[in-house]
């Protein structure tokens, strides 16, 4: 017996390379990795300018403590990531993952509004379902209640609204309607709660994990962003999925010139090729907080100049080699196939996505939305399928955890159509 413990039941086989969008097992079996891991191997396995860069630093230091020293790794990580942010988000703190980053953008706001006499907010207010992390402040943000509710009262889960599932609501994304219907939903949550109580709203972009690649009704963003000011509520945008070019932008939150007041991102940019994340606010957030003593949080490991090392690689990949561009284009005819699976076989209710973040949704009907009966699992089932026959894609339960599955088809952003083949043969094969 293995001396691991993960959640659930483990993967039998044992990873030994990859390499590019492929990995193989101790066995020699090899694997397209349809989902970078999760969501993660943004730039492919193995770049082999990443690793020198890695190479390079560990040979120069691995590790220095941030309270002692910043590294040039660290400091070019940052301006580089700054540069990337919209209008003014310049200060960055560095975290080792996803849940790290929420929670230090949920520490930020609250030292912010206590440093400004708002005392008074503190609630959170996010959507279900979504995904914001595991550790117990980000997961009170996470509007998923199997996560969540084994873990009240060491936590206190924060407000939810609604989030904008168009398809199933009968409703048409595209309509600026539709947007205004289920944004202003946010604005009615927040004089339920109290106005003066509610610190911020944090939103991904385009939906991920939880939602399975939900792409926000037209209009939806613009206004949150407008009632977030009305209200004075911090806007924070989980790009901890949609950064680093998923979306085929570098940030999701790109596409609808939306700028929020903090954005917190992991996954792509360390690309798996070190624990990185990054919490992004500015100067209006960050300098009171400093004048009021100073922000009382971090992590040991944060920032650490081997992971900042690998981060800025990354960040020079995806740039040299357009992989934002290439994530909009490959991810434009991924999806037109995706629509092409969808006629031939009944059991997918909807494809969804943009760039390489993309999901379709198993239904019983597509005419009244009604998902798979729960018992059938057909959302941890279809991925043992297709792992069986090489294609390594990443599902979920869609419906705030009860009913309803989907499959995330997120590979690595160096995608090329033949790569595109291959996951739709492997998919095709799994449904038939
Ligand atoms: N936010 C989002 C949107 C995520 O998808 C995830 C991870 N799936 C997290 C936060 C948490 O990240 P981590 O697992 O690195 O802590």
């Amino acid at each position: 017996m293995s001396n691991l413990f993960y959640q659930g039941r483990g993967r039998k086989r044992v990873l030994d390379q990859a390499r590019g969008v492929y990995m193989w097992d101790k066995n020699g079996r090899r694997y397209l990795d349809g989902s970078s891991g999760a969501m993660v191997c943004n730039i492919g396995h193995s770049n082999e300018n990443v690793l020198a860069a890695m190479q390079r630093q560990m040979e120069k230091s691995t590790f220095g403590y941030r309270l002692h020293f910043e590294t040039e790794a660290s400091e070019r990580l940052a301006a580089r990531l700054a540069g990337k942010m919209p209008g003014g988000l310049n200060r960055v703190f560095f975290v080792s993952g996803g849940s790290e980053a929420v929670e230090t953008a949920i520490k930020l706001a609250r030292q912010h509004a206590l440093a400004i006499g708002e005392g008074s907010r503190w609630k959170i207010i996010s959507r279900a379902p979504s995904y914001h992390g595991c550790t117990l402040g980000a997961l009170a943000t996470t509007g998923y209640a199997p996560l969540t509710e084994p873990f009240e009262p060491l936590m206190r889960v924060m407000p939810k609204i609604p989030a904008p599932r168009a398809y199933l609501d009968g409703l048409d994304p595209a309509d600026p309607e539709t947007g205004r219907h289920y944004a202003d939903m946010l604005a009615a949550r927040i004089e339920a709660e109290g106005a003066d109580s509610v610190l911020g709203f944090i939103v991904e972009p385009v939906g991920g994990a939880s939602t399975g690649a939900l792409v926000p009704p037209e209009g939806y963003l613009e206004r949150v962003r407008a009632i977030c000011d009305d209200y004075g509520v911090l806007m924070i945008m989980d790009e901890v999925m949609t950064g680093a070019g998923r979306t085929g932008a570098f940030l999701g939150g790109d596409h609808w010139g939306v700028r929020p007041d903090i954005v917190v991102m992991s996954k792509g940019i360390g690309s798996g090729y070190a624990p990185l994340g990054a919490m992004i606010a500015d100067d209006r957030l960050v300098g009171p907080v400093l004048d009021a003593g100073g922000f009382a949080h971090g992590f040991t490991y944060a920032g650490n100049p081997l992971a900042c090392a690998a981060g800025l690689a990354v960040l020079e990949e995806i740039d040299r080699q357009d992989l934002c561009g290439n994530a909009a284009v490959m991810g434009d005819r991924l999806l037109a196939r995706l629509h092409g699976l969808m006629q031939r076989h009944e059991i997918i209710g909807d494809v969804r996505g943009k760039g390489l973040l993309t999901a379709f949704e198993f239904m019983a009907d597509r005419v009244t939305g009604a998902p798979l009966p729960r018992a059938l699992n057909a959302y941890q089932r279809f991925v043992d399928i297709a792992y069986d026959r090489g294609l390594i894609v990443y599902s979920r339960r869609t419906r705030d955890g009860i009913d309803g599955d989907h499959v995330l088809v997120c590979p690595p952003l160096i995608l090329n159509e033949s790569h595109i083949d291959e996951i739709i043969d492997g998919l095709d094969g799994s449904l038939t």
